[in-house]
């Protein structure tokens, strides 16, 4: 019951009409408004894919660094040996219980040590309270 109710609620992202049960991800009335969809979507310019590139990029170098651990150290020559672009985050934050900044890319985070030799790679706030305001850079 539920799965109708859900289906019979969600539109259609081309034309708005209301979709007909189907799968559970389904989207799109038919292959028609899917790919006038597709073909309307406005183009991003290559700059903004080029930075999209390098975010996703040091997003995966960082989560890959801290796997399944809560906190990671290394060195800052090893991460820009994996190909880290330091120049590219999404946030600095300012740890409230310290007051050091934490770069964020995401989720992921990093703040540096030791005269910037060294990284603590943190995921989200599980190390940090972040409660102070954020910006974007
Ligand atoms: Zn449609």
């Amino acid at each position: 019951m539920e799965e109708i109710l859900t289906a019979t609620a969600k539109k259609c992202r081309y034309c708005g009409e209301p979709l007909k049960p189907g799968r559970k991800d389904k989207t799109f009335c038919n292959d028609s408004c899917k790919s006038e969809f597709n073909n309307n979507k406005p183009k991003l310019p290559e700059f903004v894919t080029d930075i999209n590139s390098i975010l996703l990029k040091n997003w995966k170098i960082l989560k890959d660094c801290l796997g399944d651990k809560d906190k990671y150290k290394m060195r800052v020559r090893d991460l820009n040996g994996r190909g880290f672009n330091f120049k590219f985050t999404t946030a600095e934050r300012i740890n409230d219980s310290d007051g050091l900044c934490y770069y964020f890319v995401y989720d992921m985070g990093y703040l540096l040590l030791d005269e910037e030799t060294r990284v603590l790679i943190v995921q989200d706030d599980m190390m940090v309270r972040l409660t102070g305001p954020a910006y974007t850079i």
